[in-house]
């Protein structure tokens, strides 16, 4: 067997042997011990502050907030935390238990975050706050957030009954462009999940990581 042929040979088994290994999922306990260990043991707080550290270097020196200059904030895992909520039921998504955690009012903040909105709003800008919360948790969402410091709130959208079926993404990007037709310029949007940012009118994107669940 000359080298070249020796060479091919094993490259070609080590890709059949991957590429057969990644059809193969993790197994689910692995996968949540996994999942608990990044929350827990520092990386998620250092993500996020990364995250959070890169977009008050962005906008620090070119800031300027006029009244129709807005940030798009997120609520769910972008302000508040539910981590140690879905945490205690094993992961997954309920909605009964969502909408009792919601009614609460009792959700803490995400951390870091609540430095990024400090900084936007010391400089003046317009705090909207965009979320796949339905209408009637609007209430218990002002609470919780004013509750965790987020007590500038310049408009709070949440679905209302004709947009509950609609994907995030559609839900989302809809509005960011209905505020930029009212005269908003957004300079930044925040979420943990791609269908906050994705669809447009996003403008400057910060990503908090979300790694216990997908909302498309
Ligand atoms: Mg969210």
């Amino acid at each position: 067997m000359n080298n070249y042929y020796a060479k091919s040979v094993i490259f070609l088994s080590i890709v059949t042997f991957f590429s057969g290994c990644d059809r193969r999922p993790q197994n689910l306990t692995t996968a949540k011990d996994l999942v608990i260990e990044y929350y827990e043991q520092g990386d998620f707080e250092k993500d996020v502050k990364n995250a959070v550290d890169a977009a008050i270097r962005f906008f620090r020196p070119r800031i300027c907030c006029g009244p129709e200059s807005a940030v798009v904030f997120d609520i769910d895992d972008t302000l508040l935390w539910s981590y140690y909520e879905m945490k205690h039921i094993q992961f997954g998504y309920v909605p009964k238990l969502f909408h009792e955690w919601v009614i609460k009012a009792n959700t803490p903040v995400v951390p870091h975050v609540k430095r990024l909105y400090d900084f936007f709003v010391a400089r003046g800008c317009t705090i909207i706050m965009l979320t796949g919360r339905r209408f009637d948790e609007r209430e218990a969402t002002v609470e919780n957030l004013r509750k965790e410091g987020f007590t500038k709130i310049d408009l709070l959208i949440t679905r209302s009954d004709s947009e509950l079926t609609m994907s995030a993404l559609e839900f989302k990007s809809r509005h960011r462009q209905i505020l930029e037709n009212k005269g908003y310029r957004i300079i930044a949007t925040i979420g943990d999940q791609e269908s906050d940012l994705k669809g447009g009118y996003a403008h400057y994107k910060v990503k908090i990581p979300n790694y216990t669940y997908i909302v498309n």
